[in-house]
């Protein structure tokens, strides 16, 4: 009995839908890159209930001309690509054929498209995959898919839909990226008839903007690198705007949104030393570089590439980042007024610079002086010299030690950076010594250069100061250590044991001489700086650790360098001696990134023009 049969055209088509079209996301994927590829410069996107109901894409790219209307839903119909030279060559998004077909297999679709030297366009309709009507219409040129009921006919896919509000977020995200790798098409996305975005064509900082808010925006870091052929250009944020996952990292190759885990773990390195803990950057990076140096064509839903020469790709975004965040002042600028008129001061504060401690601050200030309903109260400064601050003191040695760039080891896995010819100016704050104006609640530190003021947090400053040595001694293998008369020895379990042979090195390198045996940990030497802290508690800490999974021992290192530096450095509240102010302002004309170890800024800034707009002065 015969037994395989050669399945019919529909058929097969049908199955092979289900490798482009998922899900109403991938649906919109495929259309706005065909409008994309058809070079239109407005692309309007519209959704109905996640997409279920109905998805229409317009855009006024090259139109499709009437004889190509229909050979335009054959599979493997491309105007893209015609031999295998071409296939080599890509340049355009889509090229595979596959998309218009897939889609019209499993639904109802309404398309209108229009070429510059027709007189009337075309209005095509097709059911499953069949032509049901095609009619001469008038319209404008480019094309309008109107695609409806995904799935209306494989009942068995359409109940693996997600909800509608699932469905649509994440065909938002991905508006989102197809926005920022083509920030120079203007896009209008409607769901529900809902107008979500509406952005201008006008580049990709205002892209940017327009997804994520001022906030961000005003935390950006602009990325211009080049090398040879390739360049990387976009935004990295400030540590500050670091978020709890990935999904606020954009890579483009060629303006193509990829998938890249190198990439991510490079500039996550670079980011390494300004970072507080399981924080992951915010990036939108564009990487333009030959074509045939890289095979986008690996994963079907082509979002992940292969490079030819991946070292050389892991130490461009490295080095371009680190560049990038060395380069930035990382100075806070204050600005509670807006360009023409200070408003309600303390909303205005709140959206420009919600998360800075500082503000703190300043809002205390203002609520205090709009409180005194009687006569207008002038917040007093306390202007404190004389004690010393006795911790500091005793550290007086790593206090005056000169600052290196904190750079650890950072690449914990094989690829070894090699530092690039191309190098950013590190930014200096004071380019000639400040005035010190005096200290304010005997934490923040008042100076003037020119027409600027600054207020410097003590903590911070001292605590980045003492970090940045701390980094330089180990790196150099210069930690001073002190001998246990009497070894430490501490239980552990075997998984503890485990974890402690594996991170002996780092430990040693922090200045522990440490061994094991059977199940006990031997600590014959402890680093000086820890002489007066109990030992068992840093054990027992590092013990902690081991329930974060995977936890690189360069992180271990950042971390007990962080808690030593923050321990022992003065406080907020410690009453600093004039020169003890100035050994601090000091530091700041070194090249030190100023961001505290947790990534909070060091320096607030106001300028003249700010305050005389307070006043009123100027407007
Ligand atoms: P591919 O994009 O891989 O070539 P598709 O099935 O997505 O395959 O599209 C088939 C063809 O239809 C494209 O090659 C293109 O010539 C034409 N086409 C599709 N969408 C558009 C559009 N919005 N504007 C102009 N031409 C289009
Ligand atoms: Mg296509």
């Amino acid at each position: 009995m015969k037994k395989i049969n050669i399945l019919d055209k529909k058929v097969a088509n049908r199955i092979a839908a289900g490798e482009v079209v998922e899900k109403p996301a991938s649906v919109i994927k495929e259309l706005i890159e065909n409008s994309l590829d058809a070079k239109a410069t407005s692309i309007k996107i519209e959704i109905e209930e996640g997409g279920i109901k109905s998805i229409v894409i317009t855009d006024n790219g090259c139109g499709i001309s009437s004889e190509d209307v229909e050979t335009a839903f054959m599979p493997h119909a491309t105007s893209k690509i015609s031999d295998l030279y071409d296939l080599d060559n890509i340049k355009t998004l889509g090229f595979r054929g596959e998309a218009l077909s897939s889609i019209a297999a499993v639904s109802q679709i309404e398309l209108t498209s229009k070429t510059e030297e027709e007189d009337l366009g075309t209005l095509l309709t097709l059911e499953g995959g069949d032509v049901v009507s095609s009619t001469k219409i008038s319209c404008n040129v480019g094309t309008k898919i109107i695609v409806k009921n995904l799935f209306f006919n494989t009942p068995a896919r359409k109940k693996f839909l997600r909800k509608p509000k699932t469905e649509e977020a994440e065909i938002t995200h991905l508006v989102q990226k197809l926005m920022m790798a083509n920030s120079d098409v203007k896009f209008k996305y409607i769901v529900d008839g809902k107008i979500i975005y509406n952005t201008m064509g006008s580049g990709l900082f205002d892209v940017i903007y327009t997804i994520y808010g001022r906030e961000t925006a005003e935390n950006l870091i602009e990325i211009n690198f080049k090398k040879d052929k390739y360049s990387i250009n976009g935004y990295i944020g400030t540590p500050e705007i670091s978020k709890a996952n990935r999904t606020y990292q954009t890579l483009m190759i060629n303006n193509r949104i990829v998938q890249n885990f190198l990439v991510s773990n490079s500039v996550a390195n670079a980011f390494e030393h300004f970072l507080m803990k399981n924080k992951f950057p915010f990036f939108v990076l564009n990487l333009t570089m030959p074509f045939d140096s890289v095979d986008v064509n690996v994963h079907p839903s082509k979002q992940e590439v292969k490079f030819e020469n991946n070292n050389m790709i892991y130490n461009m975004f490295y080095t371009a980042t680190l560049d990038a965040l060395y380069s930035a002042d990382h100075v806070k600028n204050i600005s509670i007024s807006n360009e023409n008129e200070v408003q309600n001061v303390e909303e205005e504060l709140k959206t420009a610079l919600p998360i800075y401690n500082n503000i703190k601050v300043i809002e205390e200030a203002n609520s205090n002086y709009v409180e005194s309903d009687s006569q207008p109260q002038i917040q007093e400064v306390d202007v404190n010299f004389g004690i010393s601050f006795k911790e500091a003191q005793a550290q007086d040695k790593l206090f005056k030690f000169e600052g290196g760039l904190p750079i650890l080891n950072a690449v914990d896995n094989e690829m070894v950076f090699n530092k690039m010819e191309y190098k950013e100016e590190p930014f200096v704050l004071f380019s000639e010594k400040p005035k010190i104006i005096g200290n304010i609640f005997n934490t923040y530190i008042i100076t003037q250069q020119k027409d600027d003021i600054y207020l410097i947090d003590q903590h911070a400053c001292h605590e980045k100061k003492l970090f940045d040595n701390l980094v330089k001694s180990v790196d150099e293998n210069q930690v001073a250590k002190q001998n246990l008369l009497v070894p430490y020895i501490i239980k552990c379990n075997p998984i503890e044991k485990v974890f402690f042979e594996e991170n002996i090195e780092s430990l040693n390198k922090l200045g522990f001489t440490i061994e094991t045996l059977n199940n006990d940990l031997i600590i014959s030497e402890i680093p000086f700086l820890l002489a007066n802290i109990k030992i068992e508690d840093f054990i027992q800490e590092l013990k902690e650790n081991l329930k974060m999974v995977n936890k690189k021992s360069s992180d271990l290192i950042r971390d007990f360098l962080a808690q030593t530096a923050c321990k022992h450095a003065v406080k907020g509240g410690d009453v600093l001696t004039i020169e003890e102010i100035e050994s601090l302002i000091n530091n700041l004309n070194s090249d030190m990134v100023l961001l505290c170890p947790h990534g909070r800024p060091i320096v607030v800034k106001i300028t003249k023009k700010e305050i005389e707009k307070w006043f009123k002065r100027i407007v």
